[in-house]
C-alpha cells in the first residue's frame, strides 16, 4: 500500500509498526460551532482510509480529539453568557449528531483537553528541565532554537517562517517563532493549577500529549487538513520529538481544501457552509459520495450543482442495487438454461475487486475507487438483464457474489446504511424509514385491493389519488401492483 507522506513528500510504502495494526491520530475540531463543509473532509476520508484498513483485516486503533479549551471557545461563550466548557460539550453532540449523519465511525477514544491536563503539564514539565521550554510571567514557550528538525514537516527554515509570519515581536520571547505551550490565566477564564500558577494548555500542547496517551511514540498515521501541517503539526512534531528523543508520527496524511469559486472555503473569507445546512438540502450519502469523488489532497470545488451530479452518480448505484435486490427475490428454477446468460461474471467480479483494492493502495485514490464501483453496478445492470425474470441457482450464487462485493465497496467508502437484520443495505437515504414505508405503501396497496374486490371504485380511486398527490404511482402489471416514486 502506497501512502503520500508530507513528511518526506512521496510516496511510500506503507508498513505499520505492529503487524496487523494500524494507529492513527487525526484532530478533531475546536467545538465552538457547527462543523462545516471544510470540517466534513477530513472527517469523512481519514473515516474511509480507517474503512480500508478494517476491510483489509488489520486492527485500527483511531483517535481523534476534541479542543474544548481554547480563546474561540472563550470568547464565544463570554457572548452566549455561557460557562466555556458547557458550550464545548453542547458543540461535541452537535458535532456527533453530523458526523452520525455522515456515516463517520465513532472514533475508538475522543479525548478532550479539559481531561488531560495532568498529562499534558507532565509534558511540558518534561520540555522544560529538557531546556525545550521556558517560563516567562505564568507563561511557558517551547524554544524552537532548541529543536534543531524544526521545519521539517512544512519545509520551510526559521529564517523563512519569520520572513513570512506577520508575528509580533514579543520581548519574552527567546525567539520570535516560539509558541505557547502554557498561558498564564486571564481573570474570568477556565484555568487549572500547575508549577507555573494558574493557566491553561496552547492548542498544540494537547495532540502531542494525547497521541502520546493512547497511541505511543512512532505511531504510524498523523492525519489532518493541509492548513494544519504549519504552525500545528509542525509544532507537535517539535514536542512530542523533543522529549522523547523518537519518531513521533511516521506517516504524515494531508487533505487539500474545499474551494469555493476557486477560493478557500474558510470562516474568515466568510463563503463557508455549515454540514447542517448542506445536509437541508441533499441527503447525507450523497454529501459523502461527493466529498469521496476526488481525490484527498486535490481541492475540492463546491457548489450545489456538485451535489446534484453526485447525486446522479449515487443513483447509478442504487438503480443497480435496486435491481439486484428484485432479482434476489426470483425464484430459483432448477433445470439448466440452454444458453448461459453469466458471460465470465464471476472472474469480472473478482478483477473489479482488485482494480478496487489497486486504487485505494494507490494513496487512497477514492475517485478511481468510484469508477471501479460504477464498473460494477454496470455489469449488475447487464447480467439483471439477461435473466428474463427467473434464475438457476448457479445465478443465483453469482447474484449473492455481486451482492457481497457492493457491500464490501459500500463498506469501505461508508456511502449506504446497513440494515444488521437482513444484512441488506438501506437504498434510500432515510435508511431507517425505508422498511417502514415499504410496509405501509403494501398495507395501503391492500385495503385497495381489497375494495377494488368489492366493486367499491370510490375508496380504490380515493387511495390511488391520494398516494400520487404524495408522488407515489401504482402501476398494475401482471405481477400484481408496483409502487414507483414519481420521478
Ligand atoms: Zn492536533
Amino acid at each position: 500500500m502506497q501512502i503520500y507522506n508530507t513528511l518526506t513528500k512521496t510516496k511510500e510504502e506503507f508498513v505499520p509498526r505492529d503487524k496487523g495494526q494500524v494507529s492513527m491520530y487525526v484532530c478533531g475540531p475546536t467545538t465552538y460551532n457547527f462543523i462545516h463543509l471544510g470540517n466534513a473532509r477530513p472527517l469523512v476520508f481519514f473515516d474511509t482510509v480507517r474503512r480500508y484498513f478494517i476491510y483489509k483485516g488489520y486492527q485500527v486503533n483511531f483517535v481523534q480529539n476534541f479542543t474544548d479549551v481554547d480563546d474561540k471557545i472563550i470568547n464565544r461563550a463570554r457572548e452566549e453568557k455561557t460557562d466555556p466548557l458547557e458550550l464545548a460539550q453542547k458543540y461535541i453532540r452537535e458535532f456527533f449528531a453530523d458526523a452520525d449523519a455522515l456515516n463517520v465511525m465513532r472514533a475508538d477514544t475522543h479525548p478532550k483537553v479539559s481531561e488531560h491536563i495532568p498529562e499534558i503539564i507532565d509534558l511540558i514539565k518534561k520540555l522544560e528541565q529538557q531546556g525545550h521550554a521556558y517560563a516567562v510571567d505564568g507563561d511557558v514557550y517551547f524554544a524552537v532554537r532548541s529543536f534543531p528538525a524544526y521545519g521539517k514537516l512544512s519545509g520551510r527554515s526559521l529564517e523563512d517562517m519569520q520572513a513570512g509570519a506577520r508575528v509580533e515581536v514579543d520581548p519574552r520571547k527567546k525567539d520570535p517563532m516560539d509558541f505557547a505551550l502554557w498561558k498564564a490565566a486571564k481573570p474570568g477564564e477556565p484555568s487549572w493549577d500547575s508549577p507555573w500558577g494558574p493557566g491553561r494548555p496552547g492548542w498544540h500542547i494537547e495532540c502531542s500529549a494525547m497521541a502520546e496517551k493512547y497511541l505511543g511514540s512512532g505511531f504510524d498515521i498523523h492525519g489532518g487538513g493541509f492548513d494544519l501541517i504549519f504552525p500545528h503539526h509542525e509544532n507537535e512534531i517539535a514536542q512530542s520529538e523533543a522529549a522523547c528523543g523518537e519518531p513521533f508520527a511516521r506517516y504524515w496524511m494531508h487533505n487539500g481544501f474545499i474551494t469555493v469559486n476557486q477560493e478557500k472555503m474558510s470562516k474568515s473569507l466568510g463563503n463557508f457552509f455549515l454540514v447542517r445546512e448542506i445536509l437541508a438540502k441533499f441527503p447525507p450519502d450523497v454529501v459523502r459520495w461527493y466529498l469521496l469523488s476526488t481525490h484527498y489532497r486535490s481541492p475540492l470545488d463546491f457548489d450545489d450543482e456538485k451535489l446534484v451530479m453526485a447525486g446522479k452518480g449515487l443513483d447509478r448505484i442504487k438503480t443497480a442495487l435496486r435491481l439486484l435486490y428484485e432479482a434476489m427475490e426470483l425464484p430459483v428454477y432448477q433445470e439448466e438454461r440452454e444458453k448461459p446468460v453469466a458471460d465470465g461474471l464471476e472472474e469480472k467480479l473478482a478483477t473489479l475487486r482488485l482494480e478496487f483494492e489497486k486504487a485505494m493502495e494507490d494513496d487512497f485514490n477514492t475517485a478511481l475507487a468510484i469508477s471501479v464501483f460504477f464498473e460494477l453496478a454496470k455489469e449488475i445492470n447487464i447480467f439483471v438483464g439477461k435473466l428474463g425474470g427467473k434464475v438457476t441457482s448457479e445465478e443465483k450464487k453469482l447474484l449473492d457474489k455481486a451482492h457481497a462485493l457492493v457491500k464490501d465497496f459500500n463498506c469501505v467508502l461508508g456511502i449506504l446504511k446497513e440494515d444488521k437484520m437482513t444484512g441488506r443495505l438501506l437504498i434510500d437515504a432515510a435508511g431507517a424509514d425505508d422498511k417502514l414505508t415499504e410496509g405501509l405503501i403494501q398495507l395501503i396497496i391492500k385495503i385497495r385491493q381489497e375494495a377494488r374486490s368489492k366493486k367499491d371504485w370510490a375508496t380504490a380511486d380515493t387511495i390511488r389519488d391520494g398516494l400520487k398527490e404524495l408522488g407515489i404511482i401504482l402501476e398494475d402489471t401482471p405481477q400484481g401492483v408496483r409502487w414507483k416514486k414519481q420521478g
